[in-house]
């Protein structure tokens, strides 16, 4: 379990308790900002997060579906 910590959202600078790292962009993104996360085995990551500024890019949408982040 992470914890949680208050910090701002580098997409639209909201402050937010549930900020997490867009796997695609490394923003650390807000609960809004967040398209959608998943469970993956790996071996450096263990969730996968993509924010909706890249969910529109089709590559990176294209990556998460086959589990390959761009960010660690
Ligand atoms: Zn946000
Ligand atoms: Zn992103």
């Amino acid at each position: 379990m992470v914890p949680m910590v208050l910090a701002n959202c580098q997409r639209c600078s909201k402050k937010d308790w549930n900020i997490v790292k867009c796997n695609y962009c490394g923003k650390l993104v807000c609960n809004s900002c967040l398209k959608t996360m998943k469970h993956v085995r790996k071996r450096h990551i263990s969730k996968l997060y993509i924010c909706k500024s890249c969910w529109t890019a089709l590559p990176m949408r294209k990556k998460y579906r086959h589990n390959i982040p761009v960010e660690m």
